[in-house]
């Protein structure tokens, strides 16, 4: 069986063509600038050489039609006919409470799809194009919808409720929602399974720590808790996202300095987060650097990184009444020790203790242990890998 993955942008289109017999990527890439000028098609067959295939591309469906005739294609193509996919799986953002697992599309499930882009303004409505433009080109081939938010969607009341006047949530649906659900659950999963044990039986905390960063609490195989909220600005401070702070700052600021509805929302999510500590780069290598040369504040932005990721693995360990596992996934949690060290420094009341060697060993998309072997919890780098999860979700559903 082989199944087509697809991560729709609004100007993007992401794919990947998995064979489900041994779980291989025949063949990956994206289209760029869709509806821009200079847009092109990035294509990587496996094993070979990027083919970069520059056209006027005006919308998703001819994105979605370049993308077949290129997986297709009697030189660098992989499959003969497009009747070789059996499903296509597609990443959806917003799933809102409608979604607590993934779903076969039918008309009912895109309705829900569109009233939940209410919630994710930026990212349901590309999805949405995405699955259309699929559904034009392959008309008969099951298409199934992997939501961000799903995973989460056991957490119970208490983790999601937030203090704010409950017709909040009656009204609008404003409650903690989490994402990179699917990645939390990829590692978790992947986990369990290094670790020899049933996942049931296990309390597990999934560090994802990207561009934007979340943390899971994973306890017997669901999420009990995670650090994004309604939106993905809540948790950590990331890239560029000011992470959790003080709401009342907030009117403050637009009080202090006239600030719009539209200039906070850009202050808080672009201009804040590790990029406005330290006024270097959104970027933890450019931090690093920084750091190494004697850049104080970019010193500053990465310990508070680390901080705030130790302050979630202690409550998080609090929420699940114990802890077996920590997990690190995502650009800097595969590939950043000085932060994996720093955030669990001091943990090891918690029976977390880490292998200064193992840990600045483990980099560039390796999976390995970073404890040392008396450490009571294990600590583990794992590589994310969404569309393998998306696929296998497709897989189950569409059998
Ligand atoms: P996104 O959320 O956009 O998918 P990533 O998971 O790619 O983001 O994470 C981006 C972050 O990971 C950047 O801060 C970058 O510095 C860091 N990162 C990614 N790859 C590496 C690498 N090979 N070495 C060190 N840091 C990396």
């Amino acid at each position: 069986m082989k199944i087509l993955v697809i991560n729709a942008g609004s100007s993007s289109l992401k794919y990947q063509l998995i064979d489900m017999t041994d779980e291989s990527v025949l063949a990956k890439g994206l289209a760029e600038r869709i509806g821009i000028d200079n847009s092109k098609l990035s294509h990587i067959p496996a094993g070979k050489e990027r083919i970069e295939i520059t056209a006027d591309i005006k919308d998703h469906v001819q994105a979605v039609r370049m993308v077949i005739d290129a997986l297709i294609h009697p030189e660098y193509g992989v499959i003969k006919d497009m009747s070789e996919i059996s499903a296509v799986g597609h990443r959806v953002v917003h799933g809102g409470e409608k979604f607590s697992g993934s779903v076969i599309i039918n008309d009912e499930v895109m309705e829900a799809i569109r009233a939940n882009s209410e919630l994710a303004p930026l990212h349901n409505p590309a999805n949405i194009t995405g699955i259309e433009a699929c559904k034009s080109v392959m008309p008969n081939t099951p298409m199934v919808a992997v939501f961000d938010t799903a995973f989460h969607q056991t957490m119970p009341k208490e983790a999601y409720i937030y203090a704010i006047p409950y017709s909040a949530y009656e009204k609008y649906g404003i409650r903690r929602y989490g994402f990179h659900g699917t990645s939390h659950k990829y590692v978790a999963l992947r986990a369990a399974n290094l670790m020899g044990r049933p996942i049931e039986g296990l309390k597990i905390i999934t560090c994802h720590l990207g561009n934007g960063s979340s943390i899971a609490a994973v306890k017997h195989g669901k999420s009990v808790d995670t650090s994004m909220g309604f939106t993905p600005l809540e948790g950590l401070p990331m890239g560029t996202r000011c992470g959790t702070i003080d709401p009342a700052i907030i009117t403050f600021l637009m009080e202090k300095e006239g600030m719009t509805y539209q200039e906070i929302n850009h202050y808080l999510n672009k201009e804040s987060g590790v990029l406005g500590i330290s006024g270097v780069s959104s970027d933890f290598r450019d931090l690093e650097t920084a750091a190494n040369e004697g850049n104080e504040r970019a010193r500053l932005a990465l310990d508070i990184f680390a901080y705030s990721i130790k302050k979630y693995i202690g409550a998080y360990a609090a929420a699940m009444g114990g802890l077996d596992c920590v997990v690190f996934t995502a650009g800097i949690g595969e590939n950043n020790p000085y932060i994996r060290q720093k955030a669990c420094e001091g943990l090891e009341f918690l029976g977390i203790k880490i292998d200064k060697e193992k840990n600045e060993y483990t980099k560039k998309g390796k999976e390995g242990e970073i404890s040392t072997a008396d450490s009571t919890v294990k600590v583990l780098v794992i590589p994310t890998n969404e569309e393998l999860m998306i696929a296998r979700e497709t897989k189950e559903l569409v059998g």
